[in-house]
């Protein structure tokens, strides 16, 4: 019988297990009810709620692992700026994540669910659990396996976008040509068929946003994760 070495992956249960571990650390970490389906998704409030509240989330594409992983540092390493208190959505599409696939189990691809009240359990219950809080600004985790480097989409006129490739492209990141995209909010989504949840955050519940894009073929996991945690430091240290 021969001995194989696997790297096992780790699944959405091992980020579940990081996150709540986070609560001996001041991490108020709850799993909100995906009505309709038999799944949680993590959320997570961090800092003093008095504060500005910044919006990040991570992970709705299953297939783009490095912005769980980014959330998950960020938190363990105590990297978020204390001046903000802080709504975190550690992985907004679990049965993605394990799958790795970009849609959910149920064939969706949930970052197109955020229109109209919400069309998936997933975006259902982040649009619910939203509804008390107005935010600074909004970051979504993205990767994407056609960039030939990291580049962003800006909303609501941030002006971090292009210092911000600036600082990666000079620390050696590879930036695509794409750098900085600051398309309108409603007719994005009426581009790409649905709507998203930054999409959705810019238009009722948050100033600013910022999706962040890593290049999923041309950066090693671990720089993909580092790119992310450094990108959204620079976003966070540019707001007054
Ligand atoms: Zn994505």
């Amino acid at each position: 019988m021969g001995m194989f070495m696997t790297v096992q992956e780790p699944t959405y249960r091992d980020i579940e297990r990081r996150w709540k571990a986070l609560r001996a650390r001041d991490v108020r970490v709850r799993e909100v009810a995906c009505v309709g389906a038999p799944r949680t998704l993590l959320c997570a409030e961090y800092g003093d709620h008095t504060l500005p509240a910044i919006h990040i989330a991570a992970g709705v594409h299953g297939d783009e692992p490095a912005g769980p992983h980014a959330l998950l540092a960020l938190l363990e390493t105590d990297g978020l700026d204390p001046r903000f208190s802080y709504r975190l959505w550690p992985c907004t599409n679990p049965s993605g994540y394990d799958a790795h696939t970009r849609e959910s189990i149920d064939g969706l691809d949930i970052n197109r669910t955020f229109g109209r009240g919400g069309s998936s359990p997933e975006s259902r219950a982040i649009i619910t659990a939203n509804r008390d809080r107005k935010f600074e600004l909004a970051i979504d985790l993205h990767e994407d396996d056609d960039a030939s480097g990291f580049y962003c989409y800006e909303y609501g006129g941030a002006g971090i976008g292009e210092p911000l490739v600036d600082m990666l492209s000079g620390g050696g990141t590879p930036i695509d040509p794409r750098r900085v995209l600051t398309p309108d909010p409603d007719a994005e989504a009426e581009a790409i068929g649905g709507r998203t949840l930054t999409q959705l955050l810019v238009r009722n519940a948050a100033r600013l946003g910022l999706t962040l894009e890593t290049p999923s073929t041309v950066l090693p996991f671990s720089e993909r994760v580092a790119t992310h945690v450094a990108a959204v430091q620079f976003a966070l240290l540019r707001l007054p």
